[in-house]
């Protein structure tokens, strides 16, 4: 079976397997690298990568230390999107395979583009010169890298909410976790890596049978289920993913008529409370889940571990959902129940820069608008400054009297070219929005039953011990 990149990425990018693209914070491309040009369907196409920083083909990508920076392709590889057919593809394919890893590392791709030292003429040109001089790193799939770069098919769950879910519902190494819905299968990357128990059989070393991990997924949405089975075979992912395509509000979590022994449980679903029902040690009542009926004539098979209690997560975006599921909840016996909301902020800190307000540093709290203020700052700044360093104390405003003097026109000649700055005080201001689906947070754990055979076992054990 294919070892999945995900979870072994191993030391270099290898053929047939899925590498991430990066070519800025915010624009990352997943492709699974190709020798031959041939339709990948969902991927960058083909065998090239054309992307606004130049081409890279996938023959220079291949056998690459992970973290290696990658230049453009000085070949004119078509138009973006457009093959280049025939002998003449041949032709560059070699050219291209020229193509080394860059030796002198920059930081951004858009200082890169900036810096071109050829001299360019036209705008074709210009634009040339800035594709042949971008880069890429090219980086192992991780579960955090794919949720920022995954074909969109649905809302997803994003890095910092899985990872406080994940958190929550334990789980780890050999857990079993039902998710429904797998939407565009963020959430089911990240809780595939969670519940891996590593090859080879992890577990044998303390002489009890290795318990394998198991993430058992739901979705009904016939085509998003399709593209999340065909993705996570591309992905190696299929031995511990496995997806059904089901109403798990109808049908309920038993997979060919078995139980996943599930130890946690993630719902991202519109009606979660009407799944809940499924969800029980036993039968539960008609009153017990609201107008969830059953039928009754078929043996009520629980897909949830008997022998561990069982946390769950729900996640929902309005206060009403979270209400129904709440309460559903408390009439089946789930314990513990508790609503969490994460709210993401961005804070930007900086130094206030300390010169006449020149439209560049307008908005941040306190810049200096007239030669006169601007000059009383700097002073105030120096004295601060030579007062911490040489005596390792803060000073306040008492100290400006002992800046020199003799510098000031010069200083203030300075200020008035726009000249002078100097570093002052901290200051942060926070953004309001960012790119963050918040929803509200529904923790709960149902305990485990309780047999007359569990009690005779405990007991046994207990005697034994004293
Ligand atoms: N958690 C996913 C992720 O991180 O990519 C996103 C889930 S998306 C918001 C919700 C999904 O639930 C949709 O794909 C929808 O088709 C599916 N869904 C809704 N009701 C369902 C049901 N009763 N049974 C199974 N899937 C359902």
């Amino acid at each position: 079976t294919k070892i999945s990149p995900f979870l072994f990425p191993g030391p270099v990018s290898s053929i047939d397997s899925l590498s991430i693209i990066h070519l800025k914070r915010d624009l990352q491309i997943p492709t699974i690298l190709k020798e031959h040009d041939e339709d990948d369907e969902g991927y960058a196409e083909g065998k090239v990568v054309n992307t606004r920083f130049g081409s890279f083909p996938h023959t220079t990508l291949i056998g690459l230390s992970w973290g290696s920076q990658v230049r453009a392709s000085k070949v004119d590889t078509g138009s973006r999107g457009r093959r280049v057919k025939g002998q003449e593809k041949k032709r560059k394919r070699e050219e291209s395979e020229s193509v080394e890893p860059s030796k002198e590392p920059k930081l951004d791709n858009d200082e890169a583009a900036g810096d071109a030292s050829t001299p360019a003429t036209t705008k074709e040109e210009s634009e040339a010169v800035a594709a042949s001089s971008g880069f890429i790193h090219l980086l192992p799939p991780t579960p955090e890298n794919w949720t920022s770069s995954l074909p969109h098919r649905t809302q997803v769950v994003y890095t910092p909410d899985y990872s406080y879910i994940l958190h929550r519902i334990r789980a780890r190494p050999g857990a079993n976790i039902i998710e429904a819905g797998a939407g565009s299968g963020s959430f089911t990357h990240a809780s595939a890596r969670a519940v891996f128990s590593g090859y080879p059989n992890n577990g044998e070393a303390n002489g009890s049978a290795p318990r394998k991990g198991k993430v058992w997924s739901f979705e009904f949405h016939e085509q998003r289920h399709e593209k999340l089975e065909k993705e996570l075979q591309d992905h190696g992912l299929e031995g511990i993913v496995q997806v059904t395509h089901r109403d798990v509000c109808e049908d309920g979590f038993l997979v060919d008529g078995r139980s996943p022994g599930a130890d946690a449980v993630f719902l991202d679903l519109p009606a979660p409370w009407l799944a809940l029902p499924h969800l029980s040690r036993s039968r539960p009542t008609k009153e017990a889940c609201l107008n969830v009926t059953a039928d009754e004539s078929i043996p009520f098979i629980s897909p949830l571990n008997p022998s561990t209690p069982v946390h769950i997560c729900t996640f929902s975006p309005c206060i009403e959902q979270v209400q129904r599921t709440i309460s559903v909840m408390r009439h089946l016996g789930w314990v513990d129940i508790e609503m969490v909301e994460l709210s993401q902020k961005r804070f930007e800190i900086r130094r206030e820069r300390i010169g006449i307000d020149n439209g560049a540093q307008r908005g941040v709290q306190g810049t200096p608008a007239t030669v006169e203020e601007a000059y009383a700052r700097l002073v105030e700044v120096e004295g601060t400054f030579k007062a911490f360093h040489e005596t390792g104390e803060k000073v306040g405003s008492s100290r400006r009297d002992k800046a020199n003097p003799n510098n000031r026109d010069k200083i203030m000649e300075s200020l008035t070219e726009r000249k002078v700055y100097k570093e002052g005080r901290l200051v942060h201001r926070t953004e309001p929005e960012i790119k963050a689906h918040t929803s509200y947070l529904v923790f709960a754990i149902l305990p485990r039953e309780w047999s007359e055979e569990d009690e005779r076992k405990a007991r046994e054990k207990w005697e034994v011990k004293i």
